[in-house]
This record gives C-alpha cells, sequence and structure tokens, in this order.
C-alpha cells in the first residue's frame, strides 16, 4: 500500500484539474470548452505549458491532436499511449475528457520524477474534437489517426455558424504538420469517468472497459391523416403520432424484457403540421439502439424494422424505417485488459468488467494500437451537465491502476502474456 499511495500525487492532480475547470467555466457551475473555441485555446496553451515544464518534447498535428512524449531507453521503441480530450458540450461537466488528460499527465510526471527506466516511450495525447458538439461527427482527431476521415474531410467540417474547422484551428494556432500525427503505438489507454450508473451502484472504483457498444441510429417515418380536432370522431381517424406513441412504447418495453443489455430511445419526435387543434399529417421519429456484439445489434435491428412494419398493418398507415448511421461494436485488446487485471488483483482493487455505452478516442485508437479503458465511476451517474463529479478516493485508486499498467506495458513486461 505504501509503495502505491507514492506514484499518484492526487493534490498536484487536482490542483491543475481546477485550473482547467475555470477555463470556459458558466455561470450555472458547468463548463463550455467547445472544440476549437478561444477556451479550448486558452486550454491547450495550458496543457501545452504543463507537458514543456515536466520536460515532455512536445508536438501538434495537422488537425491539432497535441502530443507530449516521455523517451524511453529504446528510442525508436513504440509509444505507450495514454489520452482522451479537453474539449466539452455546451454546459458540460468538469471531468469528461480533461480528467484523462490530466491523469495522463500526473503519471507521466512521476514517472519521470521516479526516474524510471521504462524501455518504451510513454505519450500523451490529447484529441481534438472528441465531443462533436461544435463540429460534427464526433472524435474527428482521432479519427484521423486511425484513418478514418481523411484530413480534407475534417478541414471541411462546418460549425453551426458556417465557420470551418481550418479557419478555427488556424485561428487558434494550433494547425500541426502531418509528419506530426501518430502513427502507431505499443498500447493506448484511456482513463475516463464511466458517465453512467453502473460502478456507483455496486460500489466498485474501477471498471475495466472491453469495449464500445455498437450502436444504430435510426428514423422512422409515419403518413397519416391531418384534419380538425374537433370535427373528426375517433373512430375515423389515421393519427401517425398516436400510431408513434404505440411503436415507441412497445420498443421500450422490448429492450426492457431482453435483458441482455440492449438500450432503445427515441429522443427526437416532430409532428406535422404541429399545430394544437389538428392531428397530425406526418410523425417522424428517431431510435438510438446500441449493444456490446454485432451479432445482437442486428437482430435487434430487424425485429425494430419488423414491429414497425407490424404497427404499419394494423393500423394501415404508411411508415418506412431507415437505418441513417451504423457503427459496429468495437472489442478491445484481450492483452491490455488482462494486465489492467492483473493489476486491479495486485492492487486489491476491486473491479468489474464492463462495456462504454458512449463512444471514445479510444474506439479509433483501437483500430491502430492495443487499446483498452479503465473506467471510474460517475456520481449518480451524471455526465455532460454541471452536477458531472467522481470521488477524489476512487481517481486515486483508478489513477493507481492506469500508473502501474503504463509502467508494465512500457517495460515490455505484457510480451509474455
Ligand atoms: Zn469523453
Amino acid at each position: 500500500m505504501e509503495t502505491k499511495l507514492k506514484n499518484i500525487h492526487i493534490e498536484r492532480l487536482k490542483d491543475r484539474f481546477q485550473q482547467m475547470a475555470s477555463i470556459g467555466r458558466t455561470e450555472s457551475g458547468g463548463v463550455t470548452r467547445l472544440a476549437l473555441s478561444p477556451e479550448d485555446r486558452e486550454a491547450r496553451e495550458l496543457l501545452v505549458h504543463w507537458m514543456q515544464k515536466i520536460g515532455l518534447a512536445t508536438r501538434y498535428d495537422d488537425v491539432g491532436n497535441i502530443y507530449g512524449r516521455l523517451e524511453g531507453r529504446e528510442k525508436n521503441a513504440d509509444a505507450v499511449l495514454i489520452g482522451s480530450h479537453i474539449d466539452t458540450v455546451p454546459n458540460g461537466g468538469q471531468f469528461d475528457g480533461t480528467l484523462g488528460v490530466l491523469a495522463a499527465l500526473e503519471v507521466v510526471q512521476s514517472i519521470k520524477e521516479q526516474q524510471k527506466e521504462l524501455k518504451h516511450p510513454v505519450e500523451i495525447v490529447s484529441f481534438t474534437n472528441e465531443e462533436g458538439a461544435r463540429f460534427t461527427p464526433q472524435m474527428l482527431g482521432s479519427g484521423v489517426v486511425a484513418n478514418e476521415f481523411t484530413r480534407e474531410y475534417v478541414y471541411e467540417r462546418k460549425d453551426m455558424k458556417g465557420l470551418s474547422f481550418y479557419d478555427q484551428l488556424k485561428k487558434i494556432g494550433f494547425v500541426g504538420s502531418e509528419a506530426n500525427r501518430l502513427k502507431n503505438g505499443k498500447a493506448f489507454l484511456e482513463f475516463h469517468i464511466e458517465q453512467g450508473p453502473v460502478l456507483e451502484a455496486e460500489n466498485l472504483p474501477v471498471g475495466v472497459v472491453e469495449g464500445i457498444a455498437g450502436f444504430a441510429w435510426m428514423e422512422v417515418i409515419i403518413n397519416g391523416q391531418s384534419n380538425h380536432s374537433g370535427t373528426t370522431p375517433m373512430h375515423l381517424r389515421q393519427d401517425p403520432l398516436v400510431a408513434a406513441a404505440a411503436i415507441i412504447k412497445e420498443l421500450h418495453d422490448f429492450a426492457k424484457n431482453k435483458k441482455d443489455g440492449t438500450v432503445i430511445t427515441t429522443g427526437r419526435i416532430q409532428a406535422f403540421p404541429n399545430i394544437i387543434n389538428a392531428i397530425p399529417s406526418q410523425t417522424i421519429f428517431s431510435i438510438d439502439v446500441r449493444h456490446a456484439e454485432r451479432k445482437s445489434l442486428e437482430s435487434t435491428i430487424a425485429e425494430i424494422k419488423k414491429i414497425v412494419e407490424q404497427h404499419a398493418g394494423e393500423v394501415k398507415m404508411d411508415m418506412t424505417t431507415e437505418e441513417i448511421w451504423t457503427k459496429h461494436p468495437v472489442s478491445f485488446s484481450p492483452k491490455v485488459i488482462s494486465v489492467i487485471e492483473q493489476i486491479c488483483k495486485q492492487q486489491q482493487t476491486p473491479f468489474k468488467r464492463m462495456i462504454s455505452g458512449a463512444g471514445h478516442d479510444a474506439m479509433y485508437m483501437n483500430a491502430i494500437t492495443d487499446t483498452a479503458m479503465i473506467f471510474v465511476p460517475s456520481v449518480a451517474g451524471k455526465s455532460h451537465c454541471k452536477e458531472e463529479e467522481t470521488s477524489w478516493d476512487d481517481i486515486e485508486k483508478g489513477m493507481n491502476i492506469l500508473y502501474d499498467t503504463v509502467c508494465k506495458l512500457a517495460n515490455g513486461d505484457s510480451e509474455s502474456l
């Protein structure tokens, strides 16, 4: 226990954390630090300053991803990468992403102070535009690294005001060279808050993340018959909003009864013409469905389409279901997962293996190197809001796992696994 506590200086982390949280703080106590905004620039400059102060070699690439590198004994060996993001959603929380980047900084500073001669370099990465709150889609920075997106595609992304990614990246002074871009790694670790209620409910300080749930976004369009709300008897109506309500309720119950981790959400619904005294002519609603396994996800998508078809037949209305975006589930590296697990056991830190329901940069990094994530609990499961919170006790426990995992991987000790 004694040696364990020395590795992480939680007060130093807290101090940096408070400074970072003050950049973009809103009146209500949240944080608004949208990608490539003046606040993001300030946070980036502070991060680079901290990296340089502890003696890391810093650079940024052509999409503004920031790197801080500590050399290992073998100069050209692949680096053990630790990273996350420092952008937020509007009025978001202080912990999402930022905790992972600052935890990485603390781990690397501590490795340096202890003069550990690790075989592999250790590199911190802070990815651009993870949230997708300003430029869609999400995870543009890690997506470019993983060749999911081209630079041209990313540069042309526009925010709601029509401002382009490239112009804004240039404006904040973070257009680096493509040569600086990360190409491979020994392993990638992302330390992140859970953003859900599972760890807290089970009173566990650490989650070992095995993968990221796949998801599909769908849209259902129902065409009914618009008419006067006062003069049309109930039995003569073709009301697409009522049909939508029945389908939404059935999908909700369907997912609930499956009990296999499937989640289905309708978060958006539109009725036309959307006036108080008319039966709508058309209703459009969204479906977000997620699961950890591709086969289950695919069969659930088919099932959803069948449910919609059945309703269409029963109420004799025209309904179409469209898949607008699908992302397959991601399984992380069994090797890295097992290293993290071993260390949890060594440190006697209770943990559970789990799947992330939310996307993270680790999802793309998994395509180029052995990847896994470490979760720490979210108080009341809240995230993307000012109430986002994690206890420093849990953070310290999680970071001690991160520290030993980084050291083990960077020493090449996992090769025998
Ligand atoms: Zn995040």
